[in-house]
């Protein structure tokens, strides 16, 4: 296995190239378990963690979240990101795991995973990555929606405006607990957006609900998976409960 340390942006952009056959190892907490059990055999290991892509600046009215930030690093961040990744697992797995690992880490067949990603989504956020095509700037959910294989997140973004901001979640009370579901809210100049985690591979923003501003939609055009958290029947129930609660937060 070839192992490589890029120390730039640049660098590590350069090494994936195209990303062909290149694991990337954010925080290492899903991908390292994985390579040690042999669920994955990498040929080529992009490690990130001396990127220098950890930086968070505060700017230009933006934010920008350097992919190999910690967890923790949002933890100070705007709502309702900033609840949301007070709620991943617990500090040890928060200090380690990286924003852009979060980002593209998918449902694990167990458990949802990716928490951050209905609250970037709700805030508006934007994805920088490259790979194959060059770089490319996404909103998160166009992101997600084309799959995350192939592409090296760089940062991710958010303007820093005025906003109201709700978040509601559902999980169990252990130290090494995973998201069941979660709903995430923001609203700015006017608009509302909202977003879900937990619903299926990776979170989803609840358009239904943005026209309408009304929990009663929240079951539109989602379809909850069963896993070994809880089942779809139960998501289905709980999901316009959680939105319910977050839409209270940004009235
Ligand atoms: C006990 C425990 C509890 C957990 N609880 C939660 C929880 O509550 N909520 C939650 O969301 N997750 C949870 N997780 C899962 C995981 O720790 C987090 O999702 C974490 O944020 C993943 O980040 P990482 O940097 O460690 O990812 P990594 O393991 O480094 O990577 C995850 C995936 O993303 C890819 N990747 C990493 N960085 C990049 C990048 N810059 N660009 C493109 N692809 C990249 C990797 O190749 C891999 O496919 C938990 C894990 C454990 C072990």
């Amino acid at each position: 296995m070839d192992v490589v340390i890029p120390t730039s942006p640049e660098e590590a952009a350069k090494a994936f190239g195209d990303g062909k056959g290149v694991t990337i190892v954010g925080g290492g907490t899903i991908v390292v378990p994985d390579i040690t059990y042999g669920r994955l055999k990498p040929g080529k290991v992009l490690m990130l963690a001396r990127s220098g892509l950890d930086q968070v600046t505060r700017g230009d009215g933006s934010v920008t979240i350097g992919a190999a930030a910690p967890v923790t690093a949002v933890e100070e961040l705007d709502e309702p990101l900033a609840s949301a990744a007070g709620h991943v697992g617990d500090l040890e797995i928060r200090a380690q795991a990286t924003v852009g690992g979060n980002l593209c880490a998918a449902h694990s067949g167990e458990a949802p995973r990716g928490d951050l990603q209905a609250p970037l989504i709700a805030l508006g956020a934007r994805v920088r990555s490259t790979g194959r095509g060059g770089e490319k700037v996404q909103p998160v959910e166009e992101f997600l929606a084309g799959g995350t294989e192939g592409r090296l997140v760089l940062d991710v973004s958010y303007d820093a405006v005025e906003r109201k901001a709700g978040y509601a979640a559902s999980w169990r009370p252990h130290t090494h607990h995973y998201t069941i579901l979660a709903v995430a809210a923001a609203k700015a100049n006017g608009e509302l957006r909202v977003a879900a985690t937990g619903l299926g591979p990776h979170a989803v923003r609840l358009t239904a609900v943005e026209q309408s501003g009304s929990a009663e939609d929240a079951l539109e055009g989602v379809e909850p998976v069963d896993d070994a958290l809880a089942s779809a029947w139960y998501r289905r129930t709980v999901l316009p409960k959680l939105v319910k609660r977050a839409l209270e937060e940004v009235a």
